[in-house]
């Protein structure tokens, strides 16, 4: 027996060998994870937390890898993507109960529809609800965790917990839930508002961002911002905006992203990443820290 027919044995999700993660990544880099999954429910989840821990397995979860860069050797182990069977959503009143695979975009845009405020900012956030929660996602002054009531996690020794708002911190793109365990519902809790205005302001966000941002493949925003001053601003004025190492870019449109010309790998970006903050330091002498998380093996 080996891992790949022992996993599927206990799964009905199928096990996939070798997968490029190049597929599940918004940068379009990052070489083959050993074993990837996506759990088709609940009870998927629990047995693949289990087989790696019993097994010393390494496991990386992943949303929609909007925030990731993986290396171009890829990934040890199994990884885990929350995907389209933890998409869906049910109301209770004012709290929406969504799956954490549920795409951002999608969960913002029927709580609007519904009459119901507090995500409208992120409609253009592209991520799943998990991933967000881990980042503790944010745009327009606004982040998701001020709209958390719960949130149930599967913890790394396969069991179920439901943590409440008070037990969980939300700070700048952080919150305490990474490292707890696998995110795999929340409870929002939002308030009453006029629905076609709630569109109209989704609507908005969505055209500045369209206005502000590449359209090239990217992870958003790469560096953190400090206080008070946009990451993006520096780079710029270190005259990073135009950047290249092989067919990656410093964003012409906005400095802090980095994009995918076609055919970039994850050393192309992850060279830049040195550069601009090589080029930061030596200008304005601040460490600039990276928003995106690296993972995965040099190749
Ligand atoms: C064009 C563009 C614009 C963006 N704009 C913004 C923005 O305005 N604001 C902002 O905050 N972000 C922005 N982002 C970044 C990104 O979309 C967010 O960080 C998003 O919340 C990541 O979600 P994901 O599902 O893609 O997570 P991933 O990138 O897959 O993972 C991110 C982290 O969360 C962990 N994780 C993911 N899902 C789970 C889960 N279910 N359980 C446990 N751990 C999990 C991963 O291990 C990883 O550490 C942007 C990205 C792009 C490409």
């Amino acid at each position: 027996m080996n891992v790949e027919q022992e996993l599927q044995g206990l799964l009905q999700a199928r096990v996939k060998r070798n997968e490029p993660m190049s597929l599940h990544t918004s940068w379009k880099v990052g070489g083959p994870a050993d074993y990837f999954v996506v759990p088709a429910d609940l009870n998927d989840t629990c047995e693949i937390v289990r087989y790696c821990s019993r097994n010393n397995i390494p496991l990386t979860v992943i949303g929609k890898g909007s925030n990731l860069l993986v290396k171009d050797g890829g990934i040890r182990g199994v990884v885990l993507k929350i995907g389209e069977p933890f998409c869906y959503l049910h109301w209770e009143g004012n709290r929406l109960k969504s799956g954490a695979g549920t795409p951002l975009p999608y969960l913002v845009r029927a709580a609007a529809r519904n009459g119901m405020s507090g995500l409208e900012f992120a409609g253009g956030i592209p991520g799943t609800l998990g991933g967000a929660l881990i980042m503790n996602a944010g745009a327009f002054g606004s982040y998701i965790g001020s709209v958390v009531r719960e949130v149930t996690v599967v913890r790394y020794d396969g069991s179920i917990a439901t943590l409440q708002h008070d037990e969980i911190n939300f700070g700048y793109r952080h919150s305490s839930l990474s490292g707890v365990g696998i995110v795999v519902e929340a409870v929002l809790e939002l308030t009453k508002g006029d629905a076609a205005a709630l569109e109209r302001t989704v609507d908005f966000y969505l055209e500045e961002r369209r206005r502000r941002h590449p359209q090239l493949p990217s992870a958003g925003s790469v560096f953190r911002n400090l206080p008070g001053c946009p990451a993006g601003r520096l780079i710029e004025a270190a005259g990073c905006k135009g950047l290249r190492a092989g067919n990656a870019q410093v964003s012409e449109m906005h400095a802090n992203f980095i994009v995918n010309l076609g055919g970039a790998t994850a050393a192309d970006i992850y060279s830049l990443i040195e550069k601009v903050r090589q080029l930061v330091k030596e200008k304005f002498d601040v460490d600039l820290k990276p928003e995106v998380k690296v993972i995965g093996e040099e190749k």
